[in-house]
């Protein structure tokens, strides 16, 4: 997808602060940070939501799950809880095209956040 910023991301093309990467997927740091160490999870193949995924390509991506979740919290010791949350369509808030997971650590129940 010529236009699809995490797709440019994927390639190199738009830089980011990579968190992991294999062959399947890329997690990277969300350039507005929701609190300190929200990470992004993409599949290297461009699908627009969790309507596209197919069986075998939602395995791959999302068994990373907890591998990534456990990455964050070794970054982020300080975190004391973890929101993980898929948005799809515009009216659930997505504003990129390109599906991804957030990983937002929650470092306490005031995180200033929406
Ligand atoms: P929302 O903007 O409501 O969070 P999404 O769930 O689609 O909608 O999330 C897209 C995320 O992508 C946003 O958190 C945004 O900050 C992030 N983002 C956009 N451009 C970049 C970029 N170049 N590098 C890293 N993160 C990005």
């Amino acid at each position: 997808m010529d236009d699809c910023i995490f797709c440019k991301i994927i390639k190199g093309d738009i830089p980011s602060v990579k968190v992991y990467e294999d062959d399947d997927v890329l997690a990277f740091l969300d350039i507005s940070q929701a609190t300190p160490g929200h990470t992004l999870l993409v599949p290297k193949q461009h699908v627009a939501d969790i309507f596209a995924y197919d069986a075998d390509l939602a395995n791959r991506v999302f068994s990373k799950v907890p591998l990534i979740a456990r990455g964050v919290k070794a970054a982020f010791p300080e975190m004391k809880g973890l929101n993980i949350c898929n948005n799809n369509g515009e009216v659930a808030y997505q504003s990129v095209f390109h599906s991804h997971i957030h990983f937002i650590p929650r470092y306490s129940q005031q995180d200033d956040f929406s």
